[in-house]
This record gives C-alpha cells, sequence and structure tokens, in this order.
C-alpha cells in the first residue's frame, strides 16, 4: 500500500458578511498575495494549503462562499462536511460584529454540532479606523466557548497562526474521539 501523502484532510469555512476580507484573508493564506479590489470571486470554490502540526502532515480544504453572502443564499450544502469554520468580522464595521451572531446561528442550524469554530477581527492593520475592540472581540468569542484572533490580509498579521490554530483545534479533537 502506497504512503498517504498526508495524515489529515480537514474541510474548513469561512463565513461573514461581505467585505470583511473572507477571500483576502484565504488569498493571503493560500498564495501570499493580496489586492486592494474588491474579490467578488477568486475563480474556484476553495483553495488547498497543506501544512504540519506536531510532525503531522495536515492538507486543509477551505472553502471560500464566493460571494454568495452578499444575496444571503448561503445553505446547508455549504456547511456540509465542515469541520472547523472561521468567522470573520472586520474591525473597522460595527454592522459586520454585531451579524457574527447571526452566522453563528447559521452553524448552529447546519453544521455538524462539534464542528471547530474560531471567530476572527480582521483588517487589524487599519488602527486609526478600528471601531471594535480587541475586549470586544474577546468578550463575545469567550462567550460562545470559541478562541479570537485579530488578523490584517494586507499585512500577513496572524493570517497563518488562525489557520494553525484551527488546525490544530480539529486535530486534538479528532485524535481523542480515536477515529
Ligand atoms: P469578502 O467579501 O469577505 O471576501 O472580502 P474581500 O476579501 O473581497 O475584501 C473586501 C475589501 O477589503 C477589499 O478591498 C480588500 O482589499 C479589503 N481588505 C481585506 N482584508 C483587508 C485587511 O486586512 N486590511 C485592509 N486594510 N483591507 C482589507
Ligand atoms: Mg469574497
Amino acid at each position: 500500500m502506497a504512503n498517504p501523502e498526508y495524515d489529515y484532510l480537514f474541510k474548513l469555512l469561512l463565513i461573514g458578511d461581505s467585505g470583511v476580507g473572507k477571500s483576502s484573508v484565504l488569498l493571503r493564506f493560500a498564495d501570499n498575495s493580496y489586492s486592494e479590489s474588491f474579490i467578488a470571486t477568486i475563480g474556484v470554490d476553495f483553495k488547498i494549503k497543506t501544512i504540519e502540526v506536531e510532525n503531522k502532515v495536515i492538507k486543509l480544504q477551505i472553502w471560500d462562499t464566493a460571494g454568495q453572502e452578499k444575496f444571503r443564499t448561503i445553505t446547508s450544502s455549504y456547511y456540509r462536511g465542515a469541520h472547523g469554520i472561521i468567522i470573520v468580522y472586520d474591525v473597522t464595521n460595527r454592522e459586520s460584529f454585531d451579524n457574527v451572531k447571526n452566522w453563528i446561528n447559521e452553524i448552529t442550524r447546519y453544521a455538524s454540532e462539534n464542528v471547530n469554530r474560531l471567530l476572527v477581527g480582521n483588517k487589524s492593520d487599519l488602527e486609526g479606523k478600528k471601531v471594535v475592540t480587541y475586549e470586544e472581540g474577546k468578550e463575545l468569542a469567550d462567550s460562545l466557548g470559541i478562541n479570537f484572533i485579530e488578523t490584517s490580509a494586507k499585512t500577513a498579521s496572524n493570517v497563518e497562526q488562525s489557520f494553525l490554530r484551527m488546525a490544530g483545534e480539529i486535530k486534538g479533537r479528532i485524535a481523542s474521539a480515536g477515529s
């Protein structure tokens, strides 16, 4: 039998309001690139990136909403089979933060019960325009019992860390479940 090229394959989703930087975060992580323009669609539904966590090779299949969130038509098929969901808001946009609770409700409705979740406040480079504080983000995440991190797709701050943290959490859950 041939050696598999990876130890784990995880399906991750990026959700959150339109314009918060989901596609930018994904492009930064998967291709280490960044664009100032609104990325309506990155042309594909998902991107693949292989990482290593504690000597295990983890293949991440990361799905982008490809603009569907503008029309609020994200449905059950997007959530099916997800191991982890990254909920993104924009630290310069209060409404995108207030809407996190709606995205959490969607996850509860459509995703599997034990799915790992991570709250991400993106655009941390825009310090002068920031309206949602780190403390507010942390408090919300704590109330949900999930981790929180602030990122910048523009400067690459904490982007890789977000995905590594998510992958590590899922790996821990799956390893302890013995499957
Ligand atoms: P999406 O609709 O959530 O996929 O958002 P996009 O990735 O298309 O980004 C929307 C806009 O925000 C684009 O103009 C991006 O260049 C910009 N943007 C995304 N991430 C950042 C960031 O970390 N910092 C700054 N300053 N702008 C960002
Ligand atoms: Mg997008």
